[in-house]
């Protein structure tokens, strides 16, 4: 006996094995039995019997006719075949439970009954011929239910834990927990029972197949795959595994895709009829091709509402953008209303006012020159008597247009009132402003206003004067003194620019 052996055996109380389970061993052992002895054992019960039957003509062997007695099942099947049958049956109703205990016996035999039928299945498939591989594949994890059994609440927490993660990662805790795992144990189980080592060596390796020896190692492969399928068929979470049983079965078997699809159905639709004929309900056994359509309307449903979910976030944003839309028009109108003359579209009276206290204020602080210029329409009042009011607004227009033009950006031209203008230059002295204003007195003089027909002329008058940083004056002032220039315009013919300075004797 190993150190595992021994450390298994101080721990854990190994149930013992059925007794009819252990007539059925001996019997096909003693090489001097016959068949008709394994036969009487299992006629004697007739539910063992009848079950052997139903298993016997199920669809798992798909015998051509049917079987009707035992002893036709036992020359056709071989006895042992029938054997394991008659264990499995054996050993799955006998180790039940109580219905009180924590474990869940239910869950644990319809995986078992599940993974014999996929092992059994699997063997088909890849067209080997195990006769132990059904109770192989159901007693593979006897070493969980053991465990359970012995360790009680303290394994019951990390088989939870293990079942919640799809049935991954429990021989790794039971290694950490106990310093050995339910294939150890299973298989020191089995061994005890007299189970041969073709049963009991590959379920000591259903999670390692690489580590069995080479005799027991495709046997312990097939049971690797069975129990994947089986956690798929049983499971909730079927994707990942679904992809690793693909890649298992074309590593393992070099079989396809469409083959591992073929055989997860084919183990929930046999598993079915087994759990039966074992008295286990199916619980939520699918086919896979329903797993799939399943998961396929899942899918749809989360496009849906992926797809509807786009469509409101691209309903809000386009409502959001309306919104801003709305709002920079309502600024513009906002600004239009509060800073723009309505016929001109030049800047208004307040907004001139405005600026030109913040151009003092920046001639004050940086030092540049700072020039304002005063224009109006000379006889202006004429244009209007001859050519009506709407005449005087075309030219009030054509002013303004033709003024925008001629400045720089930095230039603020506004309608003062009535035909009378303002344009603020700033860093701009008066060399330049008088440069500037003859430019915008010959540019008025070229505009011509076409009215029904009449062609419309004008000329302006301007008044201009500079701002520097020394001076002392205020801002009514300043506005005064540009007008100054215009009144002395207007006073000297028209049609001119008059520049006014703060020296002294220009005063
Ligand atoms: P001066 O050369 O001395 O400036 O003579 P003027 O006729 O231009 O001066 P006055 O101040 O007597 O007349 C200004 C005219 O401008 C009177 C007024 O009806 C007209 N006016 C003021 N605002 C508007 C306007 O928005 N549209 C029109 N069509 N006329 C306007
Ligand atoms: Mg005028
Ligand atoms: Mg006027």
């Amino acid at each position: 006996m190993t150190e595992i052996d021994q450390l298994i055996k101080q721990q854990i109380s190994l149930p013992s094995p059925p007794a009819i389970a252990v007539k059925i061993l001996n019997t096909v052992q003693n090489p001097e039995c016959s068949l008709a002895d394994l036969e009487q054992i299992i006629s004697a019960d007739p539910a063992l019997t009848s079950k052997m039957l139903r298993i016997a003509n199920s669809a798992i062997y798909s015998l051509p006719n049917k079987v009707g007695n035992i002893n036709r099942a036992l020359s056709i099947l071989g006895t042992n075949l029938i054997k394991n049958i008659a264990l499995s049956f054996v050993i799955a109703s006998d180790l039940r439970g109580a219905g009180e205990s924590a474990f869940d016996f239910d869950y644990f035999w319809r995986r078992s009954v599940t993974a014999a039928v996929a092992a059994e299945l699997i063997m088909a498939l890849i067209k080997d011929k195990d006769d132990d591989i059904f109770v192989a594949g159901l007693l593979q994890d006897i070493g969980v239910l053991v465990l359970s059994l012995s360790k009680g609440k303290e394994y019951g927490a990390a088989l939870k834990n293990c079942i919640a993660n799809g049935g991954t990662g429990l021989a790794d805790s039971e290694r950490a927990m106990f310093g050995f795992d339910h294939q150890q144990v299973g298989c020191l189980l089995l061994e005890s029972w007299g189970i041969p080592e073709s049963i009991s060596t590959p379920a000591r390796f259903h999670h390692d197949p690489d580590l069995a020896p080479t005799k027991y190692r495709r046997t312990a492969q097939v049971l690797k795959i069975a129990n994947l399928l089986s956690t798929i068929c049983n499971g909730t979470e079927a994707t990942n595994h679904v992809r690793e049983l693909q890649e298992r079965m074309s590593i393992s078997f070099a079989t396809n895709p469409e083959v591992s699809r073929q055989l997860l159905d084919d183990v929930a639709r046999k598993s079915m009829d087994i759990l039966q004929i074992f008295e286990i309900d199916p619980g939520k056994i699918k086919p896979y091709s329903q797993l799939l359509q399943e998961a396929n309307e899942e899918l749809g449903r989360l496009n849906l509402s992926y797809e509807q979910l786009l469509l409101a976030l691209k309903e809000a944003k386009d409502k959001s953008e309306r919104f801003a839309d709305d709002l920079r028009q309502a600024n513009d109108r906002l600004e239009q209303i509060a800073f723009r003359d309505g016929l001109t579209n030049l800047y208004n009276h307040r907004f001139f006012q405005e600026n030109l206290q913040r151009e003092m204020a920046r001639t004050k602080r940086y030092g540049h020159p700072l020039s304002l210029v005063m224009f109006d329409i000379d006889f202006f009042k004429d244009v209007n008597d001859t050519y009506g009011h709407p005449a005087g607004d075309q030219v009030l227009i054509a002013l303004a247009n033709a003024i925008c033009s001629a400045v720089r950006p930095s230039d603020i031209v506004s309608r003062y009132g009535g035909e009378e203008f303002t344009v603020i230059l700033p860093a701009t002295d008066r060399i330049g402003m008088r440069v500037f204003a003859e430019r915008l007195r010959r540019c008025a003089a070229a505009i011509t206003t076409n009215f029904n027909g009449h062609s419309i002329k004008i000329t302006i008058s301007c008044g201009g004067v500079q701002y520097s940083q020394d001076d002392t004056i205020t801002q009514q002032e300043f506005i005064e003194a540009a007008d100054k220039g215009l009144y002395l315009s207007k006073k000297n013919g028209r049609n001119r620019v008059t520049i006014i300075t703060f020296d002294p004797k220009d005063r």
